[in-house]
């Protein structure tokens, strides 16, 4: 080998070397400030999850204290008290979730005055009664405790039902039809985001349409006809 090929080689080397090293050092920045920017906007969040109690819930609040409750909703708000009502705000709502009340022949004005009980824990944004009649329990932009790991982004809805069968009377079976469909009317909903109970935690409730999966199908294509109506 010649030493002017020698030379020729140690320059080339050198300057991959240096390329690398170079090319190293972007790599490291790029990181770096992947890094240092996800932290930030972590750490950014998690104040705000310690200081609201949930995440940037702001707006979201704001869009549902701006829907209007209709007067055939009579409004019974519990007291803030327990985990029955936190007073926390909603995260944002994905789904409306039905259950059923599974206590066979209690009115909505029941299960009501239990949600304001000073020891009761669980609650429900709505309940709809044996005759059709509608109570709201927990303003639109809270959480309400009925739906467990989905308190935080769900509407939830107690059906009252005659029977141990768990199946809704005629009444209280459109009125779940209405409401359900004026809800996902005001929150730009359709009736595929309307769930049970039981498609979170497996739960039967609402116990006839876990069931009967028919009736379950049914009653959310009866939704979709209604929100056809209230979008027309
Ligand atoms: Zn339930």
């Amino acid at each position: 080998m010649s030493e002017g090929n020698y030379s020729a080689r140690r320059v080339y080397y050198e300057r991959r070397r240096r390329r690398k090293i170079i090319f190293r050092r972007i790599i490291c920045f790029v990181l770096f400030v992947g890094i240092i920017t996800g932290v930030s906007i972590g750490g950014v969040k998690l104040y705000r999850r310690l200081v609201n109690g949930s995440g940037d819930t702001t707006a979201v609040t704001e869009k549902l204290k701006a829907i209007e409750i209709p007067d055939w909703i009579d409004e019974q708000l519990i007291y803030v008290h327990n985990t029955a009502r936190t007073g926390a705000a909603l995260d944002g709502v994905k789904n409306i979730v039905i259950h059923y009340v599974g206590n066979p022949g209690t009115s909505a004005q029941n299960n009501r005055d239990y949600y304001n009980k000073p020891t009761t824990e669980v609650s429900s944004h709505f309940l709809v009664g044996l005759e059709g009649e509608i109570i709201q329990c927990v303003p639109l932009w809270e959480k309400s405790a009925a739906s467990n790991w989905r308190n935080n982004d769900t509407i939830s809805i107690e059906v009252c039902h005659p029977d141990e069968t768990g199946q809704f009377n005629d009444a209280s079976y459109s009125s779940a039809v209405r409401l359900t469909a004026w809800l996902l009317n005001e929150l730009g909903l359709d009736e595929s985001d309307v769930i049970r109970h039981y498609d979170i935690t497996e739960k039967l409730c609402p116990l006839y349409y876990v069931e009967h999966e028919d009736a379950w199908e049914q009653l959310k294509k009866d939704i979709g006809t209604k929100l056809n109506e209230y979008s027309k």
